[in-house]
């Protein structure tokens, strides 16, 4: 678990090669196709052969998926990964989803599995600056053209992949871009880009909450690690480093220690 930006992906691929195994995909935005770059889908090359489940293979139009359906879903993934002696990693900031899951219908995965909760945290201000480059990132690799794809001035931003942060966004700016000079464009897209980082501002600071919340529920299967410093670093390589030494490695011993038990 963890608010959006704190490497959780990441840090589930990191257990998942370590303990051999597969990840579940608990985002409630990343479960459908499309819009990898916006919202931050994880590439093949980051998934170092890691298999996940439940990402990217839902039709949008088909419309949301339902929590009682992820959990039935993920229920089942957990199950099949189980029967095979792989650990199931769950990895994804939707707490709704990861709530529900835990307590789904006759408890279960809290009464038929032993759960780990794992808390990747960053400091909320460093986070957000490292979200607002992000931002600016997701602009350069073509987030603007994928919004584009999806833009439907009549569709329903309540259903599917366009409650993604960044489609609303840009709804107006999509919507007007023909019919203004060069110099509104542009202060028409600069505003968007300003409300999709301070719109995932807010997300972060929800998801914290929630997760907050979450810690003193689950308080003896929580384990909270700090990623700050890892942020803070000057270059990749002192940043790799840290997340190393700081969040990997120690999270390898939690998990080693919860399976001994
Ligand atoms: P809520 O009950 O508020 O929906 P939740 O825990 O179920 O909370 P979150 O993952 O916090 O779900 O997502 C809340 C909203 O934030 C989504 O409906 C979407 O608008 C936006 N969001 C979440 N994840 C992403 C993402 N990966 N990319 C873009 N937008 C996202």
């Amino acid at each position: 678990m963890g608010a959006t930006g704190s490497g959780k992906s990441r840090l589930a691929i990191d257990l998942a090669t370590r303990f051999q195994t597969e990840i579940i995909n608990s985002d409630k935005i990343q479960v459908y196709k499309g819009l990898d770059v916006l919202t931050n889908k994880v590439t093949p090359q980051e998934c170092r052969g890691v298999p996940h489940h439940l990402l990217g293979v839902f039709d949008s139009e088909a419309g949301n998926l339902t929590t009682t359906n992820f959990c039935r879903l993920a229920s089942q993934e957990i199950s099949t990964l189980s029967a095979n002696n792989k650990l199931p990693i769950v990895a994804g900031g939707s707490n709704s989803y990861i709530e529900a899951l835990a307590n789904h219908s006759s408890g279960f995965l809290l009464n038929k599995y032993q759960c780990c909760f794992i808390w990747v945290d960053v400091s909320l201000p460093v986070l957000n600056s490292f979200v607002s480059k992000r931002v600016d990132r997701m602009m350069d690799a073509g987030l603007l053209e994928e919004v584009r794809e999806v833009h439907d001035p009549k569709a329903d931003y309540s259903v599917g992949i366009r409650r993604a942060i960044g489609v609303p966004e840009l709804h107006e700016y999509l919507c007007y871009e023909s019919l203004v000079d060069r110099a509104t464009q542009r202060k028409m897209l600069d505003a968007a880009v300003k409300k999709i980082k301070e719109n995932t501002e807010i997300l972060a600071c929800r998801q914290l909450l929630k997760i907050q919340r979450l810690s003193k529920k689950w308080k003896l299967s929580m384990h909270r690690v700090d990623a700050t410093e890892v942020f803070l670093k000057r270059n990749e390589e002192e940043a790799d480093e840290a997340w190393e030494n700081l969040v990997a490695r120690p999270t390898k011993r939690i998990v080693d220690k919860f399976c001994d038990n």
